[in-house]
């Protein structure tokens, strides 16, 4: 108990310092993704669709700790990709734990048990193990047999030898609200926690029939919660993010909660979008246009419900709310009555897609990189 206890108590104390600073952004979780290669082609994924010359990117250990540092947020997501593919991974972490910030290390946890040995248990770093359901249903969702019983096999491992480890699940709209149910109380079993979150609508992930509405979204999320009957399952959410999830609360997405950096640089304007990068994060902080962002005002967010999206913005009502969420903690979260009202579509502005031309700019960069490397040698050399 007492890492969260720990982990509530910094972010309470770094809002409080923002809200006392008149800071009116300012990140929560740095999501650091230090390369895009995975081990894995999930059908629901979005990130792994570059050519291999982009794929065998890596950011520097020192690129990493520099990101932590400028980005100044308390606690660091690093998902991407597979982040145990990066040879420096146990580096890096340990970088980033030494600067008191805690760590959530997302793996699909097919290296988890072979790489463990490159960490240390601490009250810093979370494993976050990629499960998106019971057996049939994960296996099928990360195209590939045999995933589940390695991950829990893995979670076994690692908290057989001190790690605190948790699950992050991804929902689609093939998942019906009973098996979802199941599967929480089997992560109950298994003394994990959960972080659950429905899947964002990946222009580029191979399956794109799968991905839910807002509607179907609230409506499979209160199947869900109806289904808990005084169950302890730990869900790594705040009250209001749940109540949000089942159609109960009227958020807009804080995109500059978690923002995200990677091989391309500070991305714009968050986790999922990537419509242009930044040098640094002050000029994402003071460059991205936020406005324009969000379910309502841009085509790519209309259905957008994200965790990340939507858990800052959680975060930011409990804190100038704690009345509210006093109130969801006590009785729960509302299964039925009327959703709260729904952001209009009527005035979004359209999609952009900016991808090929971002990759294209990439692999120039990197081209160039290599003829400059070339010639240095071949100088050196003379
Ligand atoms: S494990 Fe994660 S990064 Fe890898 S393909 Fe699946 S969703 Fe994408
Ligand atoms: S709604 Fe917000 S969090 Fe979701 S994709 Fe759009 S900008 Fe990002």
């Amino acid at each position: 108990m007492a890492v969260p206890f720990l982990k509530e108590m910094r972010l309470g104390a770094y809002l409080l310092k923002q809200k006392l600073a008149g800071r009116k952004r300012y990140p929560l979780v740095l999501m650091l993704e230090p390369l895009f290669r995975c081990n894995l082609a999930c059908a629901g994924c979005g990130k792994i669709d570059y050519p291999d010359a982009i794929l065998n990117r890596r950011m520097s250990v020192q690129e990493c700790l520099e990101a932590v540092d400028e980005c100044g947020a308390p606690m660091v997501a690093i998902p991407g990709g597979e982040p145990l593919i990066h040879k420096e991974i146990g580096e890096i972490v340990a970088g980033i734990v030494a600067r008191k910030k805690f760590v959530s290390l997302c793996t699909n946890a097919l290296l988890m048990e072979k790489k463990l040995h490159l960490f240390k248990p601490s009250p810093y770093l979370f494993f976050s193990v990629h499960l998106d359901g019971l057996k049939e249903h994960h296996d099928k969702s990360v195209c590939q047999e045999g995933v589940f019983d390695r991950a829990v096999s893995a979670i076994k491992a690692a908290k057989a030898k001190g790690f605190a480890v948790n699950v992050n699940c991804t929902i689609f709209d093939n998942h019906p609200a009973e098996e979802i149910a199941k599967f929480l109380d089997f992560c109950g079993e298994l003394g994990v926690g959960v972080s659950i979150s429905p899947g964002y609508a990946y222009e580029r992930a191979p399956d794109q029939a799968h991905f839910l509405h807002r509607r179907n979204t609230k409506e499979l999320f209160r199947g869900v919660f109806a289904l808990r009957n005084g169950k302890r399952w730990n869900l790594m959410h705040s009250g209001l993010f749940l109540d949000f999830l089942a159609g109960n609360q009227e958020f807009h997405c804080t995109p500059w909660g978690m923002p995200t950096r990677n091989i391309f640089g500070w991305q714009k304007p968050c986790y999922l979008l990537g419509e242009g990068y930044t040098r640094t994060f002050k000029d994402l902080m003071e460059t991205t246009d936020w406005d324009s962002y969000g379910t309502g005002r841009y085509e790519k967010c209309a259905n957008c419900m994200a965790h990340c999206g939507y858990e800052p913005t959680a975060a930011d009502a409990a804190f100038s709310n704690p009345l509210r969420a006093a109130w969801i903690a006590l009785r729960g979260v509302r299964t039925d009555g009327p959703f709260a009202p729904e952001i209009a579509l009527d005035d979004q502005r359209p999609a952009q897609y900016v991808f090929s031309e971002q990759v294209q700019q990439k692999l120039s960069e990197i081209r160039a990189a290599e003829a400059r490397a070339k010639l240095e040698k071949a100088a050196n050399a003379a």
